[in-house]
């Protein structure tokens, strides 16, 4: 089957900075990518506070929304767009429950995680919260649109 790139679907992934410092950044892009995804944007990133305010909006009345913004800004953090069919939804399944502790083992959290304040990944959880994410990540002019030739393959 042809994949036409134009349909993919694309998620926003961060490896938040729990994951950089313990050096898990290529064992985490590794699951997505043998899946069979396709990375279209990467950057290393050290996000202000008030920069990630605005990605944890929707957060803003909970209780841990203050000390979860002074973590993700606080240090650098692997911010990705990856494509493919299912994407959004799979990448969720790929990274596990929020709180580590309820996440399955073969999971990224449940493998590499213990706790929720420290579950070393994000990972949008619907098309509307990606579009946004990206937009508010990414430049337009940093995601690229390549073919590889695997995907005659997988798709
Ligand atoms: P997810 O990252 O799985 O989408 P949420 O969007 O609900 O989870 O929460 C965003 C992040 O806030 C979580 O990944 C986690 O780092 C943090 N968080 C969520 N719940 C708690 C909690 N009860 N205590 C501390 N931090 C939390
Ligand atoms: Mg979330």
């Amino acid at each position: 089957k042809e994949a036409n790139a134009a349909e993919l679907e694309r998620t926003f992934i961060a490896i938040k900075p729990d994951g950089v410092q313990r050096g898990l950044i290529a064992e985490i892009i590794s699951r997505f990518e043998r899946k069979g995804f396709k990375l279209v944007g990467i950057k290393l990133v050290v996000p202000n506070k008030e920069f990630a305010q605005k990605h944890y909006d929707d957060l803003k009345e909970r209780p841990f929304f203050n000390g979860l913004c002074d973590f993700l800004s606080s240090g650098p953090v692997v911010a990705m767009v990856w494509e493919g069919e299912g994407v959004i939804k799979y990448g969720r399944k790929l990274i596990g429950a929020t709180d580590p502790q309820k996440s399955e083992p073969g999971t990224i959290r449940g493998d590499l995680a213990v706790v929720v304040g420290r579950n070393i990944i994000h990972g949008s959880d619907g098309p509307e919260t990606a579009k946004d994410e990206i937009s508010l990540w990414f430049e337009p002019s940093e995601l690229v649109s390549y073919s590889s030739n695997a995907e005659k393959w997988i798709y």
